[in-house]
């Protein structure tokens, strides 16, 4: 079994934030890492290189005599099989659930006390763990909103912050290698790692992960994951792990950034995507990983294969008659770390393809000459064991209180009509809905189980949106009303609706994650619905808080609602965050980073072609529910005198843009001003807005403030038809807050090369034209 459930709770609560003791970088240090490395290699047998290249995940090496609740047993015996016979090079996962990081500790130090002593070679264990929320599998740590809500914030620097919590809280635990950010961009909203993604935005998703990966690994002692490389997050059936079907153009201008910018940021891993673009596996694809990842981008780390996926090329994509010849193909793409994950086939085929003298040994050599460069900055070599010192400084309220601000900047005030929000406290409220009382509807995926969903494991601390409201207001009713896929007695919470002066119903999505989470209709389940449109049918004013992981369809309930409250999966502190904002101790000031669609097949992110905005009539216009960017404050703010510095930018130059921003209501507010250029005429038909700037700005009643931005001939590249970057020449529009100014982009036909040296590496390469 993959992930398994159960586990009871307890939260172990710390004083202060864990960071990871910073390892500074020296030629020399990296010299000295280098002979290290290459002395190893030299008396390295072909059954320890490739073991090297092995990843089994720690379920193969448990007891399974007992229910592990909080600590992994470990098997002697099956231990070392793998590491001391098989010469593994690292493992992941939990065998059930979150640990304590007192069980982590034991489990790393036993597989480390091994591998440093019972082996030949004594070369530390990587071993590896999806913290992609903050510290998702240690029970105790700090738990963040998903991406989603992070990139709702718009506040790049509670990205990187996160991370660094996330990668002190992994370090803490003794782990060295995190799966994440994930960098798939969030277009097509069926999938069910949407919530996973910084949003629909290539380029806000690539700010949010160059942070974020900057974060996570800046003590030096923890690897980020950059995930999943590439083009995963757009099936067509919108299931995951199931094919994407788009050009190398496509693939180069929305999901090729984010990787670009994490790679420059330095992310020291990658991960592939499970499926494949135009009827090519990744996981074969020596285009993708090998000249575009390596090549292009500059990738020196270390490319791990997802789930099972090498062997999938054989049983599932059919592109390899056996096996042996699915890891032929992935070691002839560049893949690096098999993670096979429960079995040992993948090193018999490949010592097998070695010895036959179809891979060169010399290939072998590269990879694992990686890998033991990854260990060796990381420091395994020289403190393979846990940190006791960090153990007592994960979690604590420093690190609740960073995840508490996330989750009030993400939280999106999308519609308030006649002013119903904030909510009096004095008022008689009735809350109902099935997320009203449920921590793992404010959690979702990945949280102290794969799929999040047992509740069991929570600790007791954190609120959920009943309790954080009971903790406020004198006359909160709660009446469940609704399951989240199954009816319940709506019939009661209507009656309890027609003594309150207001209806709080709170409905969404509970946890899930990859596969079980597919659905095939983006409409919100009918029992929802149906409670909903009872409780509208009273009379009462209804205010809707969606806690989902994806936007789904509400157009039946949303033009009857006076406030709609988005919550995406706000995390821990997402109970209180969301009653502060409900009640108005928190003005909202987050940003939908996707187009919330109106109805389910109208699935169209917010920079489409002019053209996908036609129609017979205007109903097939293109007419989202929420537009990208759409969010209220319970302020006003005006936009004023909107300008560029020049009517010309020459390439190579910049281009300041102002912009007075005024708050005209009566409180204070933060507004997330955002900015976008529009190209009037180009040779591939232009997007009708980019996003090209944003700045959180916060205002007193009154008050008001010029903006600056600086636009570059960077930013309006785009990708051609030969799937390279061009700049072309030409008027462009500059919009923000519903105003308009335009310039002109001076010069001849160029490529990303003429322009700033600040160009992402796969930018940088000459168009031949
Ligand atoms: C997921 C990855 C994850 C891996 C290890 C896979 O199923 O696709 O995102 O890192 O499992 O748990």
């Amino acid at each position: 079994m993959k992930h398994a459930r159960k586990l009871a709770a307890a939260l172990v609560v710390a004083l202060t934030a864990v960071a990871a003791p910073a390892r500074a970088q020296t030629p020399a240090l990296t010299a000295a890492r280098r002979a290290r490395v290459d002395s190893l290699l030299a008396r390295m047998t072909l059954e320890e290189k490739v073991g090297q290249m092995t990843q089994l995940t720690v379920g193969v090496f448990t007891t399974r005599d007992t229910p592990h609740r909080d600590s992994i047993r470990l098997d002697t015996a099956k231990l070392r099989e793998g590491i001391v016979h098989r010469h593994i090079g690292s493992i992941l996962n939990v065998e059930q659930a979150a640990l304590t990081v007192e069980g982590w500790h034991a489990a790393i130090r036993q597989i480390q006390q091994m591998a440093m002593r019972e082996t030949r070679l004594g070369i530390p264990i990587l071993y590896g763990i999806d913290f992609v929320h903050g510290a998702s599998y240690l029970r105790g740590g700090t738990i963040f909103p998903q991406n989603i809500a992070l990139a709702a914030t718009f506040d790049t620097a509670l990205a990187r912050r996160a991370g660094e919590i996330t990668g002190g809280e992994a370090y803490a635990s003794g782990l060295a290698w995190n799966f994440a950010p994930v960098l798939d961009v969030g277009r097509q909203p069926l999938w069910p790692r949407f919530y996973e993604t910084f949003g629909e935005d290539p380029w806000l998703a690539s700010l949010f992960g160059a942070r974020q990966v900057a974060g996570m690994q800046s003590g030096g002692r923890v690897a980020a994951t950059m995930k999943h490389y590439l083009g995963y997050s757009n099936p067509r059936s919108g299931h995951d792990r199931t094919p994407a079907y788009m050009t190398v153009r496509e693939v180069r201008e929305s999901y090729l950034p984010t990787f670009a910018a994490a790679v420059r940021a330095g992310a020291r891993t990658v991960m592939v995507n499970s499926g494949e673009i135009d009827g090519e596996p990744l996981h074969a694809s020596r285009y993708w990983l090998t000249d575009v990842l390596r090549g292009e981008l500059g990738f020196d780390g270390v490319i791990v294969s997802d789930w099972s996926d090498i062997i999938y090329l054989n049983t599932r994509h059919h592109v390899a008659p056996t096996v042996k010849d699915a890891v032929r193909m992935a070691v002839q793409a560049g893949i690096d770390m098999s993670m096979t994950p429960y079995e040992y086939q993948f090193q018999d085929d490949l010592i097998a393809l070695v010895r036959e003298g179809t891979i060169p040994e010399s290939r072998i050599d590269r990879s694992v000459r990686r890998i033991l460069m990854l260990k060796a900055e990381l420091g395994l070599f020289d403190h393979p064991f846990p940190d006791d010192a960090a153990a007592s400084r994960v979690g604590g309220e420093a690190s609740a209180a960073v995840s508490r601000q996330a989750a009030r900047e993400a939280i999106t005030l999308l519609k308030n009509d006649g002013g119903i929000l904030p909510l009096r406290t004095n008022a008689r409220i009735l809350l109902t809905g099935p997320a009203a009382h449920s921590l793992t509807a404010l959690n979702g995926g990945w949280t102290y189980t794969w799929q999040g969903a047992d509740p069991s494991l929570y600790p007791d601390g954190p609120r959920t949106l009943l309790e954080a409201m009971l903790k406020r207001a004198r006359d909160v009713r709660y009446v469940p009303g609704s399951a989240f896929t199954d009816t319940m007695d709506a019939t009661a919470a209507a009656r309890a609706a027609r003594d309150a002066d207001v209806a709080v119903v709170a409905i969404g999505e509970d946890a899930y994650a990859e596969t079980p989470g597919n659905i095939d209709d983006l409409s919100l389940p009918e029992p929802q619905l149906r409670l909903v449109e009872a409780i509208q049918a009273t009379g009462t004013p209804v205010v809707l808080v969606l806690v989902e992981g994806r936007p789904r369809v509400i157009s039946r309930i949303a033009d009857r609602a006076r406030g709609v409250v988005m919550a995406y999966w706000p995390g821990m502190q997402g109970g209180d965050a969301l009653a502060e904002v409900l009640f108005g101790e928190v003005n909202p000031s987050g940003k939908l980073p996707f187009t919330y669609p109106n109805s389910v097949n109208q699935l169209v992110p917010y920079d489409h072609k002019l053209s996908d905005e036609l129609g017979p009539d205007a109903a097939s216009a293109f007419k989202p529910r929420w537009e990208f960017g759409t969010g209220l404050s319970y302020t006003t703010f005006a936009y004023a005198d909107l300008r560029t510095g020049a009517p010309t930018l020459h390439p190579g130059g910049t281009l300041p843009v102002t912009v007075t921003v005024r708050n005209t209501g009566q409180r204070e507010g933060t507004e997330v001003v955002l900015l976008y250029t529009h190209q009037r005429f180009a040779s591939l038909t232009p997007a009708v807005r980019r996003l090209r700037g944003f700045q959180r700005v916060t205002l007193k009643p009154g008050e008001s403030r010029a903006l600056t931005f600086t636009l570059t001939a960077d930013d309006l590249t785009y990708v051609g038809r030969d799937g390279r970057p061009v700049l072309e020449p030409g008027v462009f529009d500059v919009m923000v807050g519903g105003l308009k100014a335009s310039f002109t982009l001076d010069g001849a036909w160029a490529t990303a090369a003429a322009t700033s040296p600040s160009a992402p590496p796969h930018l940088r390469t000459p168009a031949p034209r």
